[in-house]
């Protein structure tokens, strides 16, 4: 019997590696966007870009270790494909290769996306969700969601949740909540 895979897709910071500690990833997020009422990020300039290598120095983006846990385990499974669609920058191509072989953590997936030709990342994760005809699709931003959503209704989508998000959005049934990836693992899968 040769069933077809189901394809899952991850977003990388906030879901595996988290922001630096100290600061509220409120005020991270909003570094991250630009504030015109549309989704639009920023490319940050030069000086930027190097405070911003700097913060993404492994030591300041620890694992979040309760979900590579929930990762592990949802690996395990049979019939999955699992996919990182990460929207990282090229300027953060070294910085994220080294938290990769640090954490021995490209072995867990099929295959690992990053945005290292600096697209905007939700036009960026639309192309690879696409390309790779992605079903479950897993990510911290919750804008972003919204942007898929509305172009993908075939596709399920989970929203890492955070409190200063949550008031804000009638969410479509097929963005569905969670409180991280055991909770995933455990009704998802
Ligand atoms: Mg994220």
């Amino acid at each position: 019997m040769n069933k077809a895979s189901i394809r899952i897709g991850f977003d990388f910071d906030k879901v595996f590696a988290d922001y630096p500690p100290l600061i509220p990833s409120k005020v991270i997020n909003y570094l991250y966007k630009k504030h015109n009422h549309k989704l639009s990020y920023r490319i940050p300039g030069r000086f930027e870009q190097k405070i911003r290598v700097l913060s993404h120095h492994t030591f300041f983006r620890p694992p979040i270790k309760r979900n590579i846990e929930a990762l592990k385990k949802i690996t395990k499974e049979k019939d999955l494909e699992i996919f990182l669609i990460s929207s990282r920058f090229q300027f953060l191509k070294e910085r994220t290769e080294k938290w990769l072989n640090k954490n021995n953590f490209k072995k867990y997936f099929k295959e690992l996306y990053f945005n290292f030709e600096n697209q905007q990342p939700h036009l960026f994760k639309d192309d690879i969700i696409n390309k790779l005809k992605i079903k479950k699709y897993i990510d911290d931003d919750l804008h972003l969601l919204m942007y898929l959503a509305q172009k993908h209704p075939e596709i399920d989508f989970y929203w890492i949740e955070n409190n200063f998000d949550k008031d804000k959005f009638d969410l479509p049934s097929t963005i569905i909540p969670i409180k991280d990836l055991e909770e995933f693992c455990n009704k998802y899968i």
